[in-house]
C-alpha cells in the first residue's frame, strides 16, 4: 500500500483540502495507495511553481538541458525495471511485456528530446532594405500543463513531458486518475535527474476538477493533452477561451486494409496483433479491418483462431497477451457496444463476453451495421469489426467513411497498391505491411478529424512547444 504525496515545487505535498483518493488494480481490484485529490488551491501551488521553475530551466544552457534529460534516459535503462515495472502492470493493468516496452520506449523517447534540446533552430529571411536584417526566433512558451491518459501511462507522458522540456518549458503534470502512481514515479525520477525542482510538478485528481482548472489557470500558456475526443472537445474549448497553444492527441478508430494478394494467415496474426494487444486500449488500435472479397472467409477463419489461441493469464506471465480493461464502465461500454451492433445485424465471429473480472474475451463482429457504435466510435476494447469489399478503390471509401483519423495500415505485397491506398486514406499515419499502432520517437505522431489537432515526437514537437519570434535589427550603411 503506497500513500503518496503530489511533487509541487520539488516537495511531496498533500492536497489543500487534506483529501485523498484510492488507487486500486483493475486486475485484482486491490487497493495500491491514496494519492491527494488535488483541487483550485493545489494547481495555483503547482503553476506557481512552474512559473519559477520556467526561469531555472530556461535560463540553462541547452548543453545543460540536453544532459539532464541524457541522465533521466540513464536512469530509466538502469532503473526502469525497478522503478516502473510492478507499478505498471499494477496500476494500469499492462502484461509484463508491454510494461516493459513502455519502459524501453520511455529510454528511446527522453534520449530522442534530449538532442532537441539543442535544435531550437531559427530562420533569417531577405528585407527590401538592404539595411535591415530579419531574424525568427524559436522560444520556449513557458509553463505547459500535460493532461494525460492511462493506456500507456509511462511512455505517453515521457514523450508529452521531453519534448516540451527539451525545449525549455517547465510542466504541470495532471496524470489520468487511474494511472497517478507511475506518473508520480516519473516526476521523482526526473528530479533525481536534475530537472530543477520547480520545472516539474506532479498534481493528482480528477480530469473536472484539477484537469479544468489547470487548463483555465491564467498562467499556463499552453495544454497538452493526450486522451478521448470527448475530453479534447471539452479542453479545447476552454484553452480556446483563454487563447492557451494546444496540442491535442484524441481518440481513433483505426482502418487495416487486407488486399487480395495478402497471405490470409499471417495477415490475421498481424491484424490481430494490432487490436488485441493491450486488451484494445490503445489509440492507433485498428478496430475496423477492411478485406477484400477475394480472401475474406480464408481470412476470418485464420483471425477468430488468432484470437481464440490468444493466451489470456497472469500479466506476470510473458505467454499473456493482454489483461483487464482499466475499470467497469469500460467494461460496459464494450459490451454495449457489442451488443448493439448485433442487434443491428452484425455476426459475432467469436467473443463479446467477459472471461472473468475486468478481462473482456477477444472479441470479432463480421459486417456490424455502418451506423453503430462499434463501427463508428472508439470501443477502447478487445473488439474487431470485419467487413468485405469488393476492390481496393471499395476498401478506401470504407476507410474514410470516418470521422477519425490517426493511423492506418495496408497488408499488400505490392508497394503501388500500398502507396496509392496510403495517399488517399484521411490519416495521420497508414503503414504498409504492418498493423496500424506503430511508434517511432521521431515520427509526427497526431491524427486528423476527430483525432486531434498537432503533432508530438522528435523535431515536430519542438515546433509545437515553441513560439516564433521575428527580431529585426537596422544595421545602418557601413561606417566610412
Ligand atoms: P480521458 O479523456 O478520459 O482522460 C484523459 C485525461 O484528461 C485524464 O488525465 C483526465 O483526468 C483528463 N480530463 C478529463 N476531463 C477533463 C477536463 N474536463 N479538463 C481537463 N482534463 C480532463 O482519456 P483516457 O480514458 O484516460 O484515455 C483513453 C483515450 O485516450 C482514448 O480515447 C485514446 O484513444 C486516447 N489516446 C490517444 C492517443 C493519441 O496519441 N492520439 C494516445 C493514447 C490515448
Amino acid at each position: 500500500m503506497q500513500n503518496q504525496n503530489m511533487l509541487i515545487g520539488g516537495v511531496e505535498t498533500p492536497s489543500a483540502g487534506g483529501t485523498t483518493f484510492v488507487v486500486t488494480a483493475p486486475a485484482s481490484g486491490e487497493v495500491l495507495g491514496t494519492v491527494p485529490r488535488a483541487g483550485a488551491k493545489d494547481v495555483d501551488r503547482a503553476v506557481t511553481a512552474a512559473a519559477r521553475g520556467f526561469d531555472a530551466w530556461f535560463r540553462l544552457r541547452p548543453a545543460e538541458r540536453e544532459a539532464a534529460l541524457l541522465r533521466a534516459a540513464a536512469l530509466v535503462a538502469q532503473e526502469g525495471q525497478a522503478r516502473f515495472l510492478d507499478t505498471l502492470i499494477d496500476e494500469s493493468g499492462s502484461t509484463i511485456t508491454k510494461a516493459r516496452g513502455e519502459i524501453a520506449y520511455t529510454v528511446d523517447l527522453l534520449r530522442t528530446a534530449a538532442g532537441e534540446a539543442r535544435r531550437l533552430y531559427g530562420e533569417t529571411f531577405p528585407n527590401d532594405d538592404p539595411h535591415r536584417i530579419s531574424m525568427v526566433f524559436r522560444e520556449p512558451l513557458g509553463v505547459v500543463g500535460v493532461v494525460s491518459p492511462y493506456n500507456a501511462p509511462l511512455s505517453l507522458l515521457t514523450k508529452m513531458c521531453a519534448f516540451p522540456l527539451a525545449a525549455g518549458n517547465s510542466l504541470v503534470i495532471k496524470p489520468s486518475e487511474e494511472t497517478p502512481l507511475t506518473a508520480l514515479a516519473f516526476g521523482r525520477l526526473l528530479l533525481d535527474a536534475g530537472v530543477p525542482p520547480e520545472a516539474v510538478n506532479v498534481i493528482t485528481g480528477f480530469g473536472g476538477e484539477c484537469g479544468a482548472e489547470l487548463v483555465n489557470h491564467p498562467r499556463v500558456r499552453c495544454i497538452a493533452l493526450t486522451g478521448s475526443t470527448a475530453t479534447g472537445i471539452a479542453v479545447g474549448q476552454a484553452g480556446l477561451n483563454k487563447m492557451r497553444r494546444m496540442q491535442l492527441e484524441l481518440g481513433g478508430k483505426s482502418a487495416l486494409l487486407v488486399l487480395r494478394d495478402a497471405d490470409p494467415q499471417q495477415a490475421a496474426k498481424i491484424a490481430a496483433q494490432g487490436i488485441f494487444t493491450h486488451s484494445g486500449q490503445i489509440c492507433m488500435a485498428n478496430s475496423r479491418i477492411v478485406v477484400e472479397r477475394e480472401i475474406y472467409q480464408p481470412f476470418i477463419t485464420a483471425l477468430k483462431a488468432e484470437a481464440e489461441a490468444l493466451h489470456l493469464g497472469d500479466l506476470r506471465d510473458e505467454r499473456t497477451i493482454y489483461g483487464p480493461l482499466i475499470n467497469g464502465r469500460a467494461v460496459e461500454k464494450v459490451l454495449e457496444h457489442v451488443s448493439e451492433a448485433v442487434a443491428g445485424g452484425a455476426q459475432l465471429l467469436t467473443g463479446g463476453e467477459v472471461l472473468h473480472g475486468l478481462v473482456v474475451k477477444p472479441t470479432v463482429l463480421l459486417n456490424p451495421p455502418r451506423e453503430s457504435r462499434a463501427w463508428r466510435e472508439e470501443s477502447f476494447g478487445p473488439v474487431a469489426s470485419v467487413v468485405a469489399v469488393e476492390n481496393l478503390e471499395q476498401a478506401i471509401e470504407v476507410a474514410n467513411d470516418c470521422d477519425y483519423g490517426l493511423s492506418a495500415a495496408v497488408l499488400t505485397n505490392n508497394l503501388q497498391w500500398g502507396f496509392h491506398a496510403a495517399r488517399r486514406i484521411a490519416s495521420g499515419a497508414v503503414h504498409i505491411g504492418m498493423h496500424a499502432f506503430q511508434s517511432n520517437a521521431l515520427a509526427p505522431i497526431g491524427g486528423v478529424g476527430l483525432s486531434g489537432l498537432g503533432r508530438s515526437g522528435g523535431h515536430y514537437s519542438t515546433e509545437e512547444f515553441t513560439e516564433m519570434k521575428w527580431i529585426s535589427a537596422d544595421v545602418g550603411s557601413l561606417p566610412r
